[in-house]
């Protein structure tokens, strides 16, 4: 039992959503003083991306410049455009949001879509659409990737993200839940976020450098329906937490965020691979992934649901069937605690160790950012438009590192850092 509280009234919706911007604009971003900040975010996030905004103008921005999306929008183009429209991209935005970071711009993008809006579109166009949509941004991906510039994404709740993950309740009821889990995992519920933060990516750095003391050559991963050994690419680094962006200033990725990761060795992986979550991937959803590598090569995959879409994505290119991203986290993360699946990857990847297909971060190499591409591929870097992460963790998974004479050592035991 516990004593009634005594203190000052509990804060408003309205305080946290401030807080929540806050701490997005002053630890998530690092925005500086005289930055520009584009951001990105639905309509359905309009009240955050106010808040953000003035905590950006708070901060000193200079200016500030949000693109936003709707989702009827999306949809009445699979309904209604010509089918030419599925190979194009609006190559001018993504070139002037490449121009944006090159001139100094931070980025923030608000996740939080309909994580099933296109569920029920042709696969074959939604995959066209995305391959358009990546190849255009790529020079400004790059950018983000190559952590030139200072960015972050944080989530807004909005009324079709919360309905799919509480589908029994009352739209209203629905959203306040969501809000209420965005809120706790993000860390700001607590008396004084900015502190939590810190602290809390200080841990994420600490488990990170044990991790690069060890240099292990591989990973070997045993749970149910996964028997995997995964090679570490050469001179890999483990990161965690925030990192220092080319252009000087210090940001933290993902809020949330839980995992430390690093780059793989895109042709040394090999076994079989089952999901323990469903993914989410750009508002089409794939269940029960189950891949085989060889070699560091998707040579087998099969889906309880979305298989199109899953083959479709393999088939992006070469590099999407090799993986670019391994990721650890604990079975006990705040999120991975609170039992949801919120069939949105910057919450899911951090709630479950997870690999993901394609792209890989430079920054996770030493001197990536100085390496040209043939460097980092000589090292086992991967090379793809997508970057798909996967959720592979759960209670029931063991996880060795394998140290350079073939050793192994006991890492994750029944998903816990042991
Ligand atoms: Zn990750
Ligand atoms: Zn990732």
């Amino acid at each position: 039992m516990s004593a009634p509280a005594v203190t000052a009234s509990p804060r408003t919706h309205e305080d946290k959503l401030n807080r929540l911007a806050e701490v997005a604009v002053r630890v998530g971003l690092g925005l500086q003083a005289g930055q520009e900040l584009l951001m990105t975010a639905s309509l359905d996030a309009l009240p955050l991306a106010r808040r953000i905004t003035e905590q950006a103008y708070r901060a000193g921005a200079s200016l500030v410049t949000t693109l936003f999306s709707d989702d009827e929008a999306t949809l009445m183009r699979y309904h209604f455009a010509p089918d030419e429209s599925f190979d194009r991209a609006a190559n001018w935005l993504y070139d002037g949001m490449a121009a944006a970071f090159k001139s100094g711009a931070a980025r923030l993008a608000i996740a939080g879509g309909n994580p099933a809006l296109l569920a029920n579109e042709d696969p074959a166009k939604v995959s066209r659409a995305n391959r358009a949509v990546s190849q255009a941004y790529r020079p400004a991906l790059e950018l983000i990737t190559r952590h030139s510039i200072n960015w972050t994404i944080v989530a807004s709740a909005t009324p079709a993200w919360a309905a799919s993950v509480f589908p029994n309740d009352a739209p209203d009821a629905a959203l306040a839940k969501l809000w209420d889990a965005i809120f706790e995992t993000t860390r700001i519920d607590g008396d004084d976020p900015v502190a939590a933060w810190k602290a809390h990516d200080a841990g994420l750095h600490k488990r990170a450098e044990r991790l690069n003391e060890k240099r292990y050559a591989a990973l070997q991963y045993r749970g149910p329906g996964t028997d995997f050994r995964l090679g570490l690419a050469d001179d890999h680094l483990w990161l965690g937490g925030g990192t220092t962006a080319g252009n000087g200033l210090y940001c933290i990725p993902n809020m949330p965020t839980e995992e430390v990761f690093t780059t793989p060795h895109k042709d040394r992986a090999d076994g079989t691979v089952t999901a323990t979550k469903p993914l989410s991937h750009q508002g089409t959803m794939i269940e029960g992934i189950q891949v085989r590598f060889e070699n560091g090569r998707i040579v087998e995959a099969r889906a309880s649901r979305g298989q199109e879409v899953l083959q479709k994505l393999i088939d992006t290119d070469e590099g999407a069937r090799h993986l670019g991203e391994v990721a650890l986290v604990p079975h006990s993360s705040p999120i991975a605690a609170s039992g949801m699946i919120f069939l949105n990857t910057l919450f899911d990847e951090n709630a479950a160790s997870h690999i993901a297909l394609g792209q890989s971060y430079c920054s996770c190499l030493r001197d990536g950012d100085k390496l040209t591409p043939e460097q980092l591929a000589a090292k086992g870097a991967n090379d793809s438009l997508i970057h798909v992460d996967w959720m592979i963790g759960s209670g029931n998974l063991d996880i060795d590192g394998i140290t350079a004479t073939d050793v192994a050592e006991p890492l994750m035991r029944q998903g816990e850092w042991v």
